[in-house]
Protein backbone atom coordinates (compact mmCIF):
# COMPACT_ATOMS: atom_id res chain seq x y z
CA UNK A 1 0.00 0.00 0.00
CA UNK A 2 0.96 3.35 -0.95
CA UNK A 3 1.27 6.10 2.30
CA UNK A 4 0.13 9.68 1.91
CA UNK A 5 2.82 11.62 3.51
CA UNK A 6 6.49 10.97 5.09
CA UNK A 7 7.33 12.79 8.88
CA UNK A 8 11.21 13.40 9.03
CA UNK A 9 12.51 13.77 12.42
CA UNK A 10 16.03 14.50 13.23
CA UNK A 11 17.81 13.19 16.57
CA UNK A 12 21.19 14.94 17.69
CA UNK A 13 20.15 18.72 16.12
CA UNK A 14 17.18 19.00 18.80
CA UNK A 15 20.58 19.21 21.42
CA UNK A 16 21.60 22.20 19.91
CA UNK A 17 19.82 24.97 21.52
CA UNK A 18 20.49 28.40 20.50
CA UNK A 19 22.39 26.91 17.38
CA UNK A 20 19.26 24.74 16.92
CA UNK A 21 17.79 26.89 13.77
CA UNK A 22 21.19 27.07 11.38
CA UNK A 23 21.46 22.90 11.97
CA UNK A 24 17.97 22.64 10.97
CA UNK A 25 18.05 25.36 8.05
CA UNK A 26 20.91 22.73 6.81
CA UNK A 27 18.95 19.72 7.10
CA UNK A 28 16.05 21.08 5.59
CA UNK A 29 18.66 21.99 2.37
CA UNK A 30 20.06 18.46 2.29
CA UNK A 31 16.61 16.98 2.39
CA UNK A 32 15.58 19.26 -0.79
CA UNK A 33 18.79 18.28 -2.54
CA UNK A 34 17.84 14.20 -2.39
CA UNK A 35 14.30 15.30 -3.76
CA UNK A 36 14.99 17.44 -7.01
CA UNK A 37 13.46 16.30 -9.71
CA UNK A 38 10.55 14.37 -7.94
CA UNK A 39 8.66 17.73 -8.67
CA UNK A 40 5.15 16.41 -7.56
CA UNK A 41 5.84 16.39 -3.99
CA UNK A 42 5.55 19.03 -1.72
CA UNK A 43 7.61 19.99 1.33
CA UNK A 44 7.03 21.42 4.45
CA UNK A 45 9.54 22.62 7.19
CA UNK A 46 7.77 22.52 10.44
CA UNK A 47 9.00 23.79 13.88
CA UNK A 48 10.09 20.09 14.98
CA UNK A 49 9.64 17.73 11.64
CA UNK A 50 9.85 17.96 8.04
CA UNK A 51 6.84 17.03 6.18
CA UNK A 52 6.92 14.98 2.44
CA UNK A 53 3.77 15.23 0.88
CA UNK A 54 3.63 12.29 -1.69
CA UNK A 55 0.92 13.39 -3.83
CA UNK A 56 0.54 9.81 -5.23
CA UNK A 57 4.60 8.95 -5.17
CA UNK A 58 5.68 5.95 -3.56
CA UNK A 59 6.89 6.55 -0.29
CA UNK A 60 9.38 3.75 -0.64
CA UNK A 61 10.98 5.67 -3.70
CA UNK A 62 11.09 8.94 -1.85
CA UNK A 63 12.14 7.48 1.28
CA UNK A 64 15.12 5.63 -0.26
CA UNK A 65 16.60 8.95 -1.48
CA UNK A 66 16.45 10.77 2.52
CA UNK A 67 17.21 7.73 3.96
CA UNK A 68 20.81 8.57 3.72
CA UNK A 69 20.87 12.54 4.53
CA UNK A 70 22.97 12.72 7.90
CA UNK A 71 20.67 14.63 10.58
CA UNK A 72 17.62 11.85 10.62
CA UNK A 73 16.73 10.16 13.28
CA UNK A 74 13.71 8.52 11.46
CA UNK A 75 11.24 9.05 8.20
CA UNK A 76 7.76 7.50 9.04
CA UNK A 77 5.83 7.03 6.50
CA UNK A 78 1.68 8.03 7.62
CA UNK A 79 -1.85 7.90 5.39
CA UNK A 80 -4.14 10.98 6.26
CA UNK A 81 -7.63 10.37 6.94
CA UNK A 82 -10.51 13.09 8.30
CA UNK A 83 -11.41 13.47 11.67
CA UNK A 84 -14.53 11.12 11.91
CA UNK A 85 -14.12 7.90 14.47
CA UNK A 86 -14.85 5.23 11.30
CA UNK A 87 -11.81 7.23 9.64
CA UNK A 88 -9.88 6.86 12.18
CA UNK A 89 -10.41 2.97 13.00
CA UNK A 90 -10.50 2.08 8.91
CA UNK A 91 -7.30 3.90 8.83
CA UNK A 92 -5.82 2.06 11.72
CA UNK A 93 -6.64 -1.08 10.13
CA UNK A 94 -5.20 -0.44 6.90
CA UNK A 95 -2.10 0.63 8.24
CA UNK A 96 -1.81 -1.78 10.62
CA UNK A 97 -2.40 -4.73 7.92
CA UNK A 98 0.47 -3.15 5.80
CA UNK A 99 2.72 -3.91 8.52
CA UNK A 100 1.15 -7.29 9.98
CA UNK A 101 3.49 -9.52 8.27
CA UNK A 102 6.36 -8.28 10.03
CA UNK A 103 4.93 -8.03 13.41
CA UNK A 104 2.93 -10.10 15.98
CA UNK A 105 2.36 -7.58 18.46
CA UNK A 106 0.67 -3.76 18.42
CA UNK A 107 -0.35 -1.04 20.00
CA UNK A 108 -2.09 2.10 19.09
CA UNK A 109 -0.57 5.50 20.97
CA UNK A 110 -3.28 8.51 19.87
CA UNK A 111 -2.05 11.59 21.22
CA UNK A 112 -4.31 15.06 20.32
CA UNK A 113 -3.15 18.38 19.32
CA UNK A 114 -6.83 19.09 18.58
CA UNK A 115 -7.86 19.28 22.22
CA UNK A 116 -11.38 19.97 21.25
CA UNK A 117 -11.78 16.21 19.70
CA UNK A 118 -15.03 14.13 21.56
CA UNK A 119 -12.65 11.56 22.75
CA UNK A 120 -9.65 11.61 24.94
CA UNK A 121 -6.69 9.55 23.76
CA UNK A 122 -7.17 7.02 26.04
CA UNK A 123 -10.59 6.43 24.67
CA UNK A 124 -9.49 6.64 21.11
CA UNK A 125 -6.28 4.13 21.85
CA UNK A 126 -9.68 1.62 23.15
CA UNK A 127 -11.49 2.19 20.34
CA UNK A 128 -9.40 1.93 17.55
CA UNK A 129 -7.37 -0.79 19.29
CA UNK A 130 -10.25 -2.68 19.64
CA UNK A 131 -11.83 -2.08 15.93
CA UNK A 132 -8.26 -3.48 14.76
CA UNK A 133 -7.93 -6.71 16.51
CA UNK A 134 -11.74 -7.40 15.52
CA UNK A 135 -10.36 -7.28 11.88
CA UNK A 136 -7.23 -8.75 12.02
CA UNK A 137 -6.42 -12.83 13.13
CA UNK A 138 -2.62 -12.89 13.69
CA UNK A 139 -1.61 -10.53 15.99
CA UNK A 140 -2.49 -9.06 19.52
CA UNK A 141 -2.32 -6.18 21.94
CA UNK A 142 0.79 -5.49 23.78
CA UNK A 143 0.94 -2.11 25.81
CA UNK A 144 3.96 -2.77 27.26
CA UNK A 145 6.60 -3.95 24.47
CA UNK A 146 4.93 -4.40 21.24
CA UNK A 147 6.72 -5.00 17.93
CA UNK A 148 5.07 -1.80 16.50
CA UNK A 149 3.33 1.02 17.78
CA UNK A 150 0.92 2.85 15.61
CA UNK A 151 1.17 6.57 16.40
CA UNK A 152 -2.76 8.50 16.03
CA UNK A 153 -2.32 11.98 15.70
CA UNK A 154 -5.49 13.76 15.50
CA UNK A 155 -4.77 17.00 14.28
CA UNK A 156 -7.53 20.48 13.74
CA UNK A 157 -8.90 19.18 10.29
CA UNK A 158 -7.43 15.57 10.14
CA UNK A 159 -5.47 12.77 11.55
CA UNK A 160 -2.36 11.31 10.52
CA UNK A 161 -1.72 7.27 11.23
CA UNK A 162 1.67 5.96 11.18
CA UNK A 163 2.89 3.20 9.50
CA UNK A 164 6.19 2.45 8.40
CA UNK A 165 9.16 3.45 9.85
CA UNK A 166 12.77 3.83 7.80
CA UNK A 167 15.49 4.31 10.22
CA UNK A 168 17.08 7.37 9.42
CA UNK A 169 21.62 7.71 9.31
CA UNK A 170 21.74 9.85 12.10
CA UNK A 171 24.81 12.33 12.53
CA UNK A 172 24.51 15.68 11.48
CA UNK A 173 23.71 17.41 8.33
CA UNK A 174 26.89 17.68 5.93
CA UNK A 175 27.33 21.57 5.15
CA UNK A 176 27.17 22.15 9.39
CA UNK A 177 30.74 21.63 10.21
CA UNK A 178 32.57 23.37 7.87
CA UNK A 179 34.84 22.03 4.83
CA UNK A 180 37.65 19.28 5.11
CA UNK A 181 39.85 18.16 2.26
CA UNK A 182 40.00 14.73 2.36
CA UNK A 183 42.67 12.47 0.58
CA UNK A 184 40.51 9.72 -1.63
CA UNK A 185 42.38 6.82 -2.95
CA UNK A 186 41.14 4.25 -4.57
CA UNK A 187 41.56 2.10 -1.24
CA UNK A 188 38.96 0.47 0.79
CA UNK A 189 39.59 2.79 3.79
CA UNK A 190 39.62 6.42 2.56
CA UNK A 191 35.66 6.09 1.10
CA UNK A 192 34.63 5.20 4.74
CA UNK A 193 36.87 8.11 6.19
CA UNK A 194 34.86 10.08 4.14
CA UNK A 195 31.39 8.92 4.83
CA UNK A 196 32.61 9.49 8.71
CA UNK A 197 33.29 12.83 8.54
CA UNK A 198 29.85 13.62 6.44
CA UNK A 199 28.46 11.59 9.31
CA UNK A 200 29.75 15.37 11.84
CA UNK A 201 28.52 17.01 9.46
CA UNK A 202 31.58 18.05 7.42
CA UNK A 203 31.17 18.99 3.58
CA UNK A 204 34.18 17.57 1.74
CA UNK A 205 36.24 18.17 -1.01
CA UNK A 206 38.02 15.14 -2.22
CA UNK A 207 41.65 14.86 -3.03
CA UNK A 208 43.18 12.09 -5.27
CA UNK A 209 46.89 11.89 -6.47
CA UNK A 210 47.70 10.03 -9.27
CA UNK A 211 50.39 9.13 -11.63
CA UNK A 212 49.75 9.09 -15.23
CA UNK A 213 50.87 6.73 -16.96
CA UNK A 214 51.72 4.67 -14.57
CA UNK A 215 48.30 4.59 -13.37
CA UNK A 216 45.77 4.26 -15.83
CA UNK A 217 42.48 6.13 -16.47
CA UNK A 218 40.68 3.25 -14.74
CA UNK A 219 42.26 3.84 -11.72
CA UNK A 220 40.88 7.43 -12.07
CA UNK A 221 37.20 6.23 -12.83
CA UNK A 222 37.23 4.05 -10.14
CA UNK A 223 38.12 6.90 -7.82
CA UNK A 224 35.20 8.76 -9.67
CA UNK A 225 33.19 6.47 -9.14
CA UNK A 226 33.69 6.49 -5.19
CA UNK A 227 33.03 9.93 -4.86
CA UNK A 228 29.62 9.85 -7.04
CA UNK A 229 28.68 6.66 -4.42
CA UNK A 230 29.49 9.26 -1.44
CA UNK A 231 27.76 12.01 -3.22
CA UNK A 232 24.13 10.54 -1.97
CA UNK A 233 25.09 11.20 1.68
CA UNK A 234 25.99 14.67 0.91
CA UNK A 235 25.07 16.41 -2.22
CA UNK A 236 27.83 17.40 -4.66
CA UNK A 237 31.14 17.37 -3.95
CA UNK A 238 33.85 18.30 -5.77
CA UNK A 239 37.06 16.21 -6.35
CA UNK A 240 40.64 17.48 -7.29
CA UNK A 241 42.51 15.38 -9.33
CA UNK A 242 46.40 15.79 -8.94
CA UNK A 243 48.69 14.92 -11.21
CA UNK A 244 51.87 13.75 -8.69
CA UNK A 245 53.76 11.94 -11.48
CA UNK A 246 56.80 14.16 -11.42
CA UNK A 247 56.95 14.13 -7.56
CA UNK A 248 57.14 10.64 -7.09
CA UNK A 249 60.09 10.25 -10.00
CA UNK A 250 61.74 12.60 -8.42
CA UNK A 251 61.49 10.68 -4.64
CA UNK A 252 62.30 8.09 -6.53
CA UNK A 253 65.48 8.76 -8.50
CA UNK A 254 66.47 10.96 -5.52
CA UNK A 255 65.70 9.87 -1.72
CA UNK A 256 67.01 6.82 0.28
CA UNK A 257 64.64 3.87 -0.84
CA UNK A 258 63.42 3.02 2.86
CA UNK A 259 62.23 6.99 3.42
CA UNK A 260 60.64 7.40 -0.09
CA UNK A 261 57.18 6.50 1.58
CA UNK A 262 57.56 8.94 4.21
CA UNK A 263 58.72 11.59 2.39
CA UNK A 264 56.20 11.09 -0.59
CA UNK A 265 53.44 11.42 2.01
CA UNK A 266 54.84 14.28 3.24
CA UNK A 267 54.40 15.44 -0.27
CA UNK A 268 50.82 14.36 -0.71
CA UNK A 269 50.09 16.35 2.69
CA UNK A 270 51.91 19.50 1.54
CA UNK A 271 49.77 19.90 -1.42
CA UNK A 272 46.70 18.85 0.81
CA UNK A 273 47.19 22.06 2.92
CA UNK A 274 47.80 23.89 0.01
CA UNK A 275 44.50 23.33 -1.53
CA UNK A 276 42.45 23.28 1.23
CA UNK A 277 44.32 26.78 2.13
CA UNK A 278 42.84 28.04 -1.62
CA UNK A 279 39.54 26.09 -1.11
CA UNK A 280 39.06 27.47 2.81
CA UNK A 281 39.11 23.84 4.09
CA UNK A 282 39.93 24.27 7.87
CA UNK A 283 41.18 20.80 8.03
CA UNK A 284 42.47 17.51 6.29
CA UNK A 285 41.31 13.80 6.83
CA UNK A 286 42.81 10.54 5.58
CA UNK A 287 42.05 6.63 6.22
CA UNK A 288 44.65 6.32 8.61
CA UNK A 289 44.21 3.50 10.59
CA UNK A 290 46.40 3.02 13.64
CA UNK A 291 49.01 0.03 12.89
CA UNK A 292 47.28 -1.05 9.62
CA UNK A 293 50.51 -0.77 7.36
CA UNK A 294 54.21 0.92 7.51
CA UNK A 295 53.04 4.30 6.82
CA UNK A 296 50.19 4.23 9.66
CA UNK A 297 52.46 3.48 12.66
CA UNK A 298 52.40 6.30 15.53
CA UNK A 299 56.34 7.57 14.05
CA UNK A 300 55.33 7.55 11.08
CA UNK A 301 51.96 9.72 11.42
CA UNK A 302 54.54 12.05 13.81
CA UNK A 303 57.01 12.11 10.71
CA UNK A 304 54.65 12.99 8.25
CA UNK A 305 52.19 15.23 10.14
CA UNK A 306 55.28 17.66 10.36
CA UNK A 307 54.60 19.51 7.42
CA UNK A 308 51.60 20.82 7.82
CA UNK A 309 49.79 22.38 11.00
CA UNK A 310 46.06 21.96 9.59
CA UNK A 311 44.20 19.48 11.99
CA UNK A 312 44.93 15.91 10.24
CA UNK A 313 41.76 14.05 11.51
CA UNK A 314 41.72 10.30 11.03
CA UNK A 315 38.11 9.10 11.86
CA UNK A 316 39.01 5.45 11.48
CA UNK A 317 41.92 5.33 13.56
CA UNK A 318 40.96 3.28 16.55
CA UNK A 319 38.97 0.75 13.73
CA UNK A 320 39.86 -2.32 12.84
CA UNK A 321 39.96 -3.51 9.35
CA UNK A 322 36.75 -5.47 9.02
CA UNK A 323 34.99 -3.07 10.98
CA UNK A 324 35.76 -0.48 8.44
CA UNK A 325 35.20 -3.62 5.85
CA UNK A 326 31.20 -3.90 6.77
CA UNK A 327 31.01 -0.37 6.79
CA UNK A 328 31.93 -0.07 3.18
CA UNK A 329 29.98 -2.87 2.13
CA UNK A 330 26.90 -0.96 3.75
CA UNK A 331 27.69 2.00 2.46
CA UNK A 332 28.33 0.83 -1.36
CA UNK A 333 31.77 1.54 -2.10
CA UNK A 334 33.25 -1.66 -0.96
CA UNK A 335 33.02 -3.04 -4.72
CA UNK A 336 34.12 -0.42 -6.15
CA UNK A 337 37.02 -0.22 -4.15
CA UNK A 338 38.13 -4.21 -4.72
CA UNK A 339 38.38 -3.21 -8.39
CA UNK A 340 42.27 -4.10 -9.17
CA UNK A 341 43.42 -0.85 -10.62
CA UNK A 342 46.59 0.48 -8.78
CA UNK A 343 46.99 3.41 -7.71
CA UNK A 344 49.83 5.50 -6.97
CA UNK A 345 51.24 4.66 -4.13
CA UNK A 346 51.75 1.06 -4.30
CA UNK A 347 53.81 1.37 -7.68
CA UNK A 348 56.32 3.33 -6.08
CA UNK A 349 56.36 1.55 -3.04
CA UNK A 350 59.82 0.57 -1.41
CA UNK A 351 60.37 -3.09 -0.97
CA UNK A 352 60.81 -2.33 2.79
CA UNK A 353 59.52 0.99 3.68
CA UNK A 354 60.45 2.05 7.34
CA UNK A 355 57.73 1.79 9.84
CA UNK A 356 59.72 4.32 12.21
CA UNK A 357 60.87 7.30 10.10
CA UNK A 358 62.29 10.29 11.98
CA UNK A 359 61.74 13.69 11.66
CA UNK A 360 65.42 15.00 11.39
CA UNK A 361 66.19 12.11 8.83
CA UNK A 362 63.39 13.00 6.44
CA UNK A 363 63.82 16.96 6.36
CA UNK A 364 67.69 15.86 6.28
CA UNK A 365 67.04 13.95 3.08
CA UNK A 366 64.31 16.40 1.42
CA UNK A 367 66.75 19.43 1.45
CA UNK A 368 68.45 17.64 -1.94
CA UNK A 369 64.20 17.52 -3.48
CA UNK A 370 63.08 20.53 -5.32
CA UNK A 371 59.79 20.60 -2.98
CA UNK A 372 58.26 23.59 -3.57
CA UNK A 373 59.00 23.36 -7.70
CA UNK A 374 57.05 20.15 -7.38
CA UNK A 375 54.43 21.46 -5.03
CA UNK A 376 53.93 24.32 -7.63
CA UNK A 377 53.77 22.09 -11.03
CA UNK A 378 51.42 19.74 -9.13
CA UNK A 379 48.98 22.12 -8.22
CA UNK A 380 48.91 24.49 -12.03
CA UNK A 381 47.55 20.73 -13.23
CA UNK A 382 45.16 20.23 -10.57
CA UNK A 383 41.99 18.53 -12.32
CA UNK A 384 39.18 19.57 -10.68
CA UNK A 385 35.75 17.09 -11.19
CA UNK A 386 32.01 18.47 -9.80
CA UNK A 387 30.64 14.97 -9.19
CA UNK A 388 27.17 14.95 -9.43
CA UNK A 389 26.83 18.41 -11.62
CA UNK A 390 25.97 16.94 -15.39
CA UNK A 391 23.30 14.04 -13.27
CA UNK A 392 21.67 17.45 -11.44
CA UNK A 393 21.47 19.10 -15.07
CA UNK A 394 19.80 16.25 -16.38
CA UNK A 395 17.47 16.03 -13.35
CA UNK A 396 16.67 19.89 -13.82
CA UNK A 397 15.60 19.05 -17.30
CA UNK A 398 12.85 16.44 -16.73
P1 LIG B 1 43.01 3.37 1.63
O1 LIG B 1 42.28 2.09 1.72
O2 LIG B 1 42.18 4.55 1.96
O3 LIG B 1 43.77 3.49 0.33
P2 LIG B 1 45.29 2.25 2.84
O4 LIG B 1 45.02 1.33 3.93
O5 LIG B 1 45.59 1.71 1.48
O6 LIG B 1 44.09 3.30 2.75
P3 LIG B 1 47.56 3.95 2.57
O7 LIG B 1 47.77 3.54 1.18
O8 LIG B 1 48.70 3.97 3.51
O9 LIG B 1 46.48 3.13 3.34
O10 LIG B 1 46.91 5.39 2.56
C1 LIG B 1 46.59 6.04 3.76
C2 LIG B 1 45.73 7.23 3.43
O11 LIG B 1 46.43 8.16 2.60
C3 LIG B 1 44.50 6.86 2.62
O12 LIG B 1 43.46 6.43 3.44
C4 LIG B 1 44.19 8.16 1.94
O13 LIG B 1 43.50 9.03 2.80
C5 LIG B 1 45.56 8.72 1.65
N1 LIG B 1 45.99 8.32 0.30
C6 LIG B 1 46.73 7.28 -0.07
N2 LIG B 1 46.90 7.24 -1.40
C7 LIG B 1 46.26 8.30 -1.92
C8 LIG B 1 46.04 8.83 -3.22
N3 LIG B 1 46.53 8.24 -4.30
N4 LIG B 1 45.30 9.93 -3.35
C9 LIG B 1 44.76 10.53 -2.26
N5 LIG B 1 44.94 10.10 -1.01
C10 LIG B 1 45.67 8.99 -0.83
MG1 LIG C 1 45.62 2.72 -0.32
Amino acid sequence: MNYETLIIRYGEIALKGKNKKSFYDTLYDRVKEQLKGLSALTIKKHFDHIEVQLNGLDYRTVADRIKHVFGIQSIRAAIIVDNELTSLQEGSLKVVKDIEAEVKTFKISARRKNKKYPMNSKELNHALGSYVLQNTENITVDVHHPDVNIQVEVLEESTRIYGKVIKGAGGLPVGSAGKVMLMLSGGIDSPVAAYMMMKRGATIEAIHFHSPPYTNDRAKQKVIDLAATLKKFGGRLKLHVVPFTNAQIAIRDSMPDNYRMTIMRRMMLRIAERLAIKYDALAIATGESLGQVASQTLESMNTINEVTNFPVLRPLVSTDKVDIIDIAKKIGTYDISIRPYEDCCTLFLPRAPKTKPKREQANRFEKSLAIEALIEEALAGVETIDIGKEAEAIEDLL
